[in-house]
């Protein structure tokens, strides 16, 4: 597995995946654990109908990454070859981005805000702490179906989504300039609570929606450099459009279209295209200037669940994975 002290290469963009351990539920049904991951950029999922030896490869399927964490690797360890380089380079003038992309329950949220599941919030274990001892000036806002909230600043009127010209911009949002990691692990579990309260929207949970927390770095004023750190809503949800409920149809809809802006997004940056659809999703266009620029450096963790009941969900994360490299 990989370690703390391994070599790290620069990838413009780093498409990694995260394999969580089995949970008590899944122990408790017996679950089979289908995937495997037998190096450092490589992963297996297990065909669940054969039941292979695990250690025979043969009719399973590959997939490779820039890096793939087992089960044992601590948020420490993900950190260090995903958000890391990241910071150094908005140290550089750059702009970043970092996602966790995956099914519900699969460990984005354990990734990056940290362990959540106890009474008491505490980000301070997870990547957007981790990343926030290098910060000064933040802003954290979530995207739900195509709407914005400030999640400091609670309440869908504070902040507004606006055209600039030809552009949607942001106007409204809260900013706070803090001056030490602490300040900002606070500021980060405020806006969790609001997040995963679910009072102050109707019909809000984590799942459906997408969370950015943003890192400016400003000198003199001006911004030097930037870095999201984007928690995506649930890649199930995308395929809630069947549903028979209208606004959960629709939720999914916006989620699937977000989703997929997102993949041709990034595809795009990584063939240097000149036309990036940014436009096709309110996620992309708030993500837009974070993307842009020759320098720029985007880091996908994709998160997946081992258990044999997640299997599908599990492939169809490792192919949007694979297709965004
Ligand atoms: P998501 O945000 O993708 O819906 P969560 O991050 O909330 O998923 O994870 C679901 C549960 O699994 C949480 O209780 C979390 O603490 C646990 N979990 C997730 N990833 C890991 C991991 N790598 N190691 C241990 N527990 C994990
Ligand atoms: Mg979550």
């Amino acid at each position: 597995p990989l370690t703390l002290t391994d070599p790290i290469e620069e990838h413009r963009i780093c498409v990694c995946v995260r394999k969580r351990p089995l949970n008590k539920q899944e122990l408790t049904k017996k679950e089979i654990d289908v995937i495997s991951i037998p190096s450092k950029c490589l992963l297996l999922v297990h065909q669940p109908k054969l039941k292979v030896d695990l250690t025979k490869y043969l009719e399973n399927q590959a997939f490779c990454f820039d890096f793939a964490f087992d089960e044992t690797a601590s948020n420490e360890v993900v950190y260090r070859y995903t958000a890391r380089p990241l910071v150094h380079a908005i140290f550089q003038g750059r702009k970043a981005t970092c996602f966790a992309y995956g099914q519900t329950g699969s460990g984005k949220t354990h990734t990056m805000g940290g362990d959540l599941s106890g009474k008491a919030q505490n980000a301070s274990k997870g990547i957007y702490a981790m990343a926030s001892q290098d910060v000064f000036l933040l802003k954290n806002s979530p995207i739900y179906n195509g709407k914005l909230f400030d999640l400091l600043n609670r309440g869908p009127s504070c902040a507004c989504w606006r055209m600039a010209g030809s552009r949607c911009r942001w106007w409204g949002l809260q900013e706070r300039l803090v001056s030490c990691a602490d300040d900002v692990i606070k500021m980060i579990d405020v806006g969790s609570a609001s997040r995963t309260s679910g009072q102050t929207f109707a019909n809000f949970t984590s799942s459906r929606s997408h969370a950015c927390f943003q890192i400016l770095l400003r000198t003199k004023g001006r911004v030097h450099g930037k870095f999201s750190l984007v928690d995506l809503a649930g890649n199930e949800r995308g395929s809630d459009t069947s549903s028979a409920d209208r606004q959960t149809r629709m939720e999914g809809a916006e989620i699937n279209k977000s989703l997929l802006a997102l993949k041709e997004c990034i595809r795009a940056l990584g063939e240097n295209k000149a036309h990036t659809p940014f436009r096709e999703s309110k996620l992309t266009q708030v993500l837009r200037d974070s993307f842009i620029g020759e320098n720029s450096r985007t880091c996908m963790i994709a998160t997946i669940s081992p258990g044999i009941g997640s299997y599908e969900y599990t492939l169809n994360t490792l192919r949007y994975a694979d297709r965004v490299k």
